[in-house]
This record gives C-alpha cells, sequence and structure tokens, in this order.
C-alpha cells in the first residue's frame, strides 16, 4: 500500500459524473489525435478546478487496471436479472427477454444494439426513466462502486444500490456505469492513452507495479520525474510480464531469423497452456507472494507462508540457503496423477482451491521459465541467455528432481533454423502440448510487451503442420462487440460411424469443438452458406434445445 503524500490533494469538490461522461463520449467518437487533445485537456482542467490526486478520475477510466475494486461478481446475466427487478419490468415481459439475451438481434430492428450488454440496457432504462440531469459526482460514483465490490453479494444485496444509481442518472450515465462495472469502456483508448496523457513517465511505472493508485500518488506533479531504481521491478509488487509475438509468416525459417541471426543459436521452449504466474519469495522463505498475468493475487490459493497453500507448502526447500529473495516467472499448471496428464487451463482455479479444502490427488506444479531478481538485484537488464545459466547453476535451487509435479523447468532446446523449431514443434504437438515459443538469447527481459524476442508459433501458423477433421457445423453462439447481431463461434460436430441398415435414419453426431477465432468475415459467411444449404444441419438446429443453438 502507499500513503497518500501530502502535497497529493484535491482542493475543491468532486466535478459531476456528467463531465467524465460528456469526456468518455467524446473519446468514443473522436479520431485518435482528437482524442487525445480532449483527454489532455479534461485533465488540465481538473488539475486547476479540482487538484492533483487523479486517481479518481483514472480508475474509472481504466476500470478493468483497477486493482482495488477488483471484482464485483456483477456480470452480464446477473445484472439483467437486477435491473428487472429495478425496473419493475414482469420477467416475461418482452423487455425483460430483451436484457436476458442481450445477445440475440432483435427481428425487424434496422439499427440493434444486441450483443452491447449496457447498449441494451441503456435502451429498457431510457423507455422508463425520469431523470433528465444526473446528480451524482466522480466521487459518489467511486463510492457507489465500492459498495457494489464489496464481495460476492446475492441478488437482493445488489438491486437496492443499482436503484439508487437509477434514481440519480440519466439512462446515458447508467450506461458508462454498467461499462465501467463490465470493465469495458469501449473508447479504444486504453492504459497508454489514459497514463500517456496523465504524465509522461506514468506507463513505465505502472508497467513494474500494475498499480493504478500508486502511479497516481507517486507522479501527482508533472515536475516530478522517476528515478531509474522506480522502474525497476520489484519484490511483492505486481509488474506486467513480458508476452509473446504471433509469428509474422507461416515459414518457420522466417520464425527462426526474427529471434536469431543466421548462425545464430535461440531458446525455444514449450509453449505451456497453463497460467502465466509470478513467484515472489522474500525473508529467506518467510514470506510468498504469486500473481497472475493481469496482476491478480493468487497468493491466498498458492500459500504465503511455508507449510501454507497449494503450492508453498510444497516447494519451499527447494532453494538453495542463500536465497533470501526472488522473482521467477513461469506457468502454473494442473497435474492430474491419476490420468497421468496436465488438465486443462480452465479447470486450474477451481481445482486449487478445492485443494485447499478438499483432499484431491491434483498437484499444482510452477514450470519456471524465467529468472528476474535475486538477493535484492534485478535481473530484467541481463541477457536471457544470463539469466538462464543463473537458473540452471545450482546457485538457486537444490536438485529439482526432488520437486517433481511441483517446481519445474519448463522443457526447452536450443535451436539454429526452422528445421530445429520443426522438430521441436512436432514433439511437443505428439505429447498434447499446443506450441512453442521462441526466444533471442541476447534479450533483455522488457515487462508488457510483446516485442519479436519472444514468439510464439503453434501448427496453425505453420504451414502443413495442421490435421484435416471432417466436421459438420452444427449450431452457434451470437457474439458481441464487432460481432455483434451475428454468429461468432461455431459448434463443430463429428460423426458417429454407424451400420447403414438402409432404414434412411438421420446419422448422428457428436458435439466436438467451439471454434471461435482464426475465420476471416468471408469464411464466415462461406460457412453460413454451407450450412444453411444444408437440410441436415437445418434439421438438427430445429431440433435442438430452443435457446441454446441458434439457427443459422
Ligand atoms: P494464445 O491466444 O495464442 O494462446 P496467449 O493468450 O497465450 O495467446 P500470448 O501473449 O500470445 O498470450 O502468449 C503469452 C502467454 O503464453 C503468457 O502469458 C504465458 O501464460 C504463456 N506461455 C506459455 N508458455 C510460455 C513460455 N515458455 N514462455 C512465455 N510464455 C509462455
Amino acid at each position: 500500500a502507499i500513503d497518500r503524500p501530502p502535497g497529493c490533494i484535491n482542493r475543491y469538490p468532486s466535478p459531476q459524473f456528467a463531465l467524465l461522461c460528456a469526456l468518455m463520449d467524446r473519446l468514443r467518437n473522436e479520431n485518435v489525435s482528437k482524442r487525445r487533445e480532449s483527454l489532455e485537456r479534461f485533465m488540465h482542467q481538473w488539475r486547476i478546478k479540482v487538484g492533483n490526486d487523479f486517481y479518481p478520475l483514472i480508475r474509472l477510466l481504466l476500470p478493468d487496471r483497477d486493482r482495488e475494486r477488483p471484482v464485483y461478481n456483477l456480470k452480464e446475466a446477473l445484472m439483467a436479472r437486477c435491473y428487472i427487478e429495478v425496473l419493475g419490468l414482469d420477467k416475461h415481459s418482452e423487455a425483460a427477454q430483451r436484457l436476458i439475451k442481450w445477445k440475440q438481434p432483435v427481428e425487424g430492428q434496422r439499427e440493434g444494439f444486441s450483443g452491447d450488454f449496457a447498449r441494451v440496457c441503456y435502451q429498457e432504462i431510457a423507455a422508463r426513466s425520469v431523470v433528465e440531469e444526473g446528480k451524482l459526482s466522480i466521487d459518489d460514483v467511486n463510492d457507489l462502486l465500492d459498495e457494489l465490490a464489496k464481495g460476492r453479494m446475492k441478488q437482493h444485496e445488489y438491486v437496492p444500490i443499482l436503484r439508487r444509481i437509477n434514481e440519480q442518472c440519466t439512462p446515458p450515465q447508467q450506461e458508462w456505469i454498467i461499462r465501467i462495472i463490465l470493465k469495458d469502456l469501449r473508447i479504444s483508448f486504453k492504459e497508454k492513452g489514459v497514463l500517456g496523457a496523465f504524465h509522461p513517465d506514468a506507463m513505465a511505472l505502472f508497467n513494474v507495479c500494475s498499480d493504478l493508485k500508486r502511479v497516481c500518488w507517486t507522479l501527482y506533479e508533472p515536475e516530478i520525474r522517476l528515478e531509474k531504481n522506480q522502474t525497476s521491478i520489484e519484490l511483492f509488487r505486481c509488474f506486467l510480464p513480458q508476452l509473446c509475438h504471433r509469428s509474422p509468416s507461416s515459414s518457420l525459417d522466417a520464425c527462426a531469423k526474427l529471434v536469431g541471426a543466421p548462425g545464430k543459436e535461440f531458446i525455444m521452449e514449450e509453449k505451456l497452456d497453463g497460467e502465466r504466474i509470478q513467484l515472489h519469495m522474500r525473508g529467506n522463505g518467510a514470506e510468498w507472494f504469486y500473481c497472475s498475468r493481469k496482476a491478480k493475487d493468487y497468493t491466498y490459493l498458492y500459500g504465503a507462508h511455508v507449510g501454507e497453500g497449494s503450492l508453498t507448502q510444497y516447494i519451499s526447500g527447494a532453494f538453495q540457503d542463500g536465497v533470501r529473495n526472488i522473482i521467477l516467472d513461469g506457468e502454473m499448471m494442473v497435474w492430474d496423477p491419476i490420468l497421468d496428464k496436465y488438465l486443462a487451463f480452465g479447470s486450474l482455479k477451481t481445482a486449487a482451491l478445492g485443494a485447499l479444502g478438499v483432499s484431491t490427488s491434483l498437484t499444482f506444479p510452477v514450470k519456471i521459465f524465467d529468472i528476474l531478481y535475486l538477493n535484492d538485484k534485478c535481473l530484467t537488464g541481463f541477457r536471457l541467455s544470463e539469466r538462464k545459466r543463473l537458473l540452471k547453476s545450482g546457485r538457486v535451487f537444490k536438485d529439482l528432481s526432488n520437486f517433481r509435479g511441483r517446481l519445474e523447468f519448463v522443457d526447452e532446446q536450443m535451436g539454429q533454423n526452422g528445421k530445429d523449431i520443426r522438430a521441436m514443434l512436432e514433439s511437443v504437438l505428439e505429447s498434447k502440448g499446443e506450441g512453442i515459443v521462441v526466444k533471442r538469447v541476447d534479450s533483455t527481459y522488457q515487462t508488457n510487451s510483446r516485442g519479436a524476442d519472444w514468439v510464439k508459433v503453434k501448427p496453425e501458423y505453420a504451414d502443413q503442420m495442421g490435421e484435416n477433421l471432417d466436421l459438420m457445423v452444427l449450431g452457434g453462439w451470437w457474439g458481441q462487440g464487432g460481432r455483434t447481431g451475428k454468429i461468432s463461434s461455431l459448434l463443430c460436430g463429428l460423426r458417429v460411424p454407424q451400420e447403414d441398415d438402409g432404414s434412411g435414419e438421420t446419422p448422428a453426431f457428436v458435439t466436438f469443438a467451439k471454434v471461435g477465432s482464426g475465420m476471416s468475415y468471408g469464411d464466415y459467411d462461406w460457412i453460413k452458406f454451407v450450412s444453411f444449404i444444408s437440410p441436415l444441419t437445418y434439421t438438427l438446429l430445429q431440433e435442438s434445445p430452443q435457446g441454446r443453438l441458434a439457427p443459422i
């Protein structure tokens, strides 16, 4: 936690939320350069008319980055039920059904907003609201949001808070509040734009702490500049990790050239299908801290002290005595020793939570691929080859073969060309892996970057690496955002082999996979056309449970 410096203070009353809504309207509608200007002007006015504490403003502009109010547990489905109550709608009325089935396009409506929950809510609120002028200030809205984020609440606890919002805000203001709660403003202005307009060093500080309050309270005056050591990652503070660049070409040789000069080696690691985790330890193993790629604190799951959690209790003895403090970067996995395989990522947290209370045979190995801090020294400026050497040197870990299934190194090999990449990719795919990451050996660690020093290679990007399957589209799901009003994911089926008994029975299919990415709009049109003309698909869809599958 950071204390507010005495000079960081808002001397004047909090501005009306309506002013922020007008700004967000402009940020949504204006072109990129105008948007930046509008935001800078707003911030300039804030400094003059409000003060120099920008945290109340910036946390509303970047709701998905606000760690202080991490979860509302209020997604579209629950919010729809709450608003049905707030607006006094009959559950079976058209308006209530519209809120519940917000993704489904409305027949005959030319300019529908299906797929945009906040907009659908706005329409139903606007049809009933009598509020012409909002009464809430920016501070009031923050207070109401704090109330909504008090913990996992029941519908009847959310409703009175949303009712107060409904009584004191105009319909467009409520639409913005709903977007803030859903953490998606849709203003195409993310942290780079917002923090860039606030202070030239704000993004650099955010990259190493993921803490908006710290950024706002450290850089509250434009004259305050960061010292070099303030842009280093620190113990027990979430940084934004380095991510992977997508291989730009289907040629593996081109990919090899990207990460290694001709004849120079690069590192190839398995791309693990778990959850990115950073592990911090200090006080010679006395305290532990874990957090995700999006800066979510998972220490409560994995264990804050020796003997605790689903991981710390098993790995605290893995470090050499000389390791006083450390930060490791890796991937958290779920291993099922009975099935002898890693489980899908989605089951991970539920399983880890279960392990806290219920006895389970599952284990949660963390697979380490980088070391970023050791004994009070930040290592991000070191080359990857040096960091790897240190990781494996024996100075950091005891013999990790004694910690199998708990703490392991990622599988890695050295490569020189596209042939090496293909060989490793094939072997990873044989063991049901999803792909590999190739890394430049002389690269330093760049927080929050997606540069070409780390390139992910998956079979679908590479020539002739995929498998062909005969599938049939059985159904689809309505999309949201850019895919509003269109089918965005397809449910594919695999035909069950049957003996042809000449009865002419409809062949049977089993659902096989949901496909939601990697297709162009042209592909969608083609699939839609082919599916529509197939009488078999049409029959299957007509027979599908209503509301779950949409006839294409
Ligand atoms: P995709 O949709 O292709 O799976 P992604 O969501 O995994 O992408 P990317 O930024 O493309 O995200 O890839 C980075 C992620 O890959 C990391 O957050 C990490 O969880 C995962 N990852 C798995 N194995 C590795 C590895 N060996 N090195 C770095 N990242 C890895």
